[in-house]
């Protein structure tokens, strides 16, 4: 891994080589969460747009030179095997939405196209990668659901034992990709947060590899291949705007990430304002940055939400979180569970793209964003869809409100239904 240099604190900027701090800075504890430094010159030499462009492989590897995991090792088990599909999801252009928004330049990233249907395997990807280069028997995580269905669905593609802890309250859906992938899975009684705790706790009293958002260092370091995908799938011309549904930060901060590097190394001429979007119910985020207090300032408040993806009490990656909004010139935004209810069926009519309820958020926070006059007509926006709607079919139900005809089985049962229907 010649191509990093090693790690620094986000909070005193201390910088320690790769193998002297395994997760957060030992200054701040639990909250001293890392970014991973890179030598920009030396991938600039192995790497470049155009080589890019004659890559044939379409997954989020085809970034290995800016991933730090040892290339040799991440070849290996990505190899023909589910792991080594992640990433590279489609970016459809939306133009029916962005006139219904009075917007002329809209795409949606859509994440639910991932092995296990959220976005989440992007960085559970590097997790199961870094599990067998340090040579850990066992990997675990702490989740509301996606961050260990990514998980636990790439670790059975390569047989990596792995412990997910889930609160009790996670979507069935959740729950049943964990056992159906064969995780050992632990439903804790208590909230996300509680779970987050455990699982800290538990992987050094048990020897395992903590894969825990924010946590871990490298995982916004998987999140960031969609800035890259984004940005290379409009041919480098960075959007304007990209809009990213936010619970622990890790995927907003893992976004900034991927626009550092990409401006680092010249590929981008100009750095897209992000805007974060977060449940009204769920929203200590909006609040620090409304109140313009720092990341280690924040306190853990009591959350809810019908997004359960983007339910957070206390933030784990906040400090990149506000720093990738304040440093780009974005906002953050409260939406209701109203507002992310009807934003299910306005996306999957408006763009075929049916998505979870957190998924959902970051399309309602650009319908708020377009009423509040945050973006402009002709801006180039990009939406995450970050999760996909059969994870949690319940919140899609409630969303369309529904309840279709039921018709025997005749054509004139047929003519009556929609007769009614259309008068
Ligand atoms: C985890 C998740 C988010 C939020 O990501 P954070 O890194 O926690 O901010 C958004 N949408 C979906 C579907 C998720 O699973
Ligand atoms: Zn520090």
């Amino acid at each position: 891994m010649d191509h990093v240099l090693g790690l620094r604190c986000t909070i005193c900027g201390a910088e320690y080589a790769i193998g002297d701090v395994e997760y957060v800075c030992p200054k701040h504890g639990d909250d001293g969460i890392l970014d991973v430094i890179y030598d920009y010159d030396r991938i600039a030499a192995q790497l470049s747009p155009g080589q890019l462009a004659g890559d044939a492989n379409r997954s989020m590897w085809r970034y290995l030179s800016l991933l730090p995991v040892d290339a040799e090792q991440a070849r290996r088990l990505a190899d023909g095997a589910v792991l080594g599909s992640v990433g590279w999801t489609p970016l459809y252009p939306a133009p029916r939405l962005a006139a219904e928004l009075g917007l002329t330049h809209l795409w949606i990233k859509d994440d639910s196209r991932q092995p296990t249907a959220s976005f989440k395997d992007r960085a559970s990807a590097i997790a199961v990668v870094k599990t067998r280069e340090l040579g850990y028997e066992i990997v675990t995580t702490a989740s509301t659901g996606n961050a260990a269905a990514a998980l636990a669905g790439l670790c059975a593609a390569v047989a990596q034992p792995n412990v997910i802890f889930v609160p009790r309250t996670a979507p069935q859906a959740k729950v049943a990709q964990l056992l159906a992938y064969g995780a050992t899975v632990l439903l804790v009684d208590g909230s996300y947060d509680d779970a987050f705790e455990l699982c800290l706790e538990a992987a050094p009293a048990f020897g395992w590899y903590n894969r825990n958002t924010a946590y871990n260092p490298y995982m916004s370091e998987g999140k960031k291949t969609a800035a890259y995908e984004v940005c290379e799938q409009l041919k480098w011309q960075a959007p304007d705007v990209i809009v990213v549904p936010v619970g622990d930060g890790c995927i907003i901060g893992g976004i900034h990430k991927g626009l550092r590097d990409l401006a680092a190394l010249g590929w981008i001429e100009r750095m897209p304002r992000i805007i974060g979007v977060q449940a009204a119910g769920s929203s200590p985020l909006v609040d620090a940055w409304e109140r313009g207090i720092e990341g280690w300032e924040m306190a853990p408040v009591e959350a809810h939400s019908v997004a359960d993806s983007i339910v957070a009490g206390l933030p784990r990656d906040r400090i990149k979180a506000l720093r990738a909004v304040r440093e780009t010139g974005g906002v953050y935004l409260r939406v209701s569970d109203d507002a992310i209810l009807a934003a299910i069926p306005a996306l999957a009519q408006g763009c075929g793209v049916f998505a979870e309820p957190a998924a959902a958020a970051a399309y309602a926070g650009l319908v708020e964003a377009a009423a509040q006059g945050l973006v402009q007509p002709d801006e180039h926006i990009v939406v995450l869809a970050t999760g996909s709607g059969l994870k949690d079919v319940a919140s899609a139900m409630k969303a369309v409100q529904a309840s279709p005809p039921v018709v025997a089985p005749t054509l004139d049962a047929v003519r009556q239904a929609l007769t009614v229907q259309s008068s």
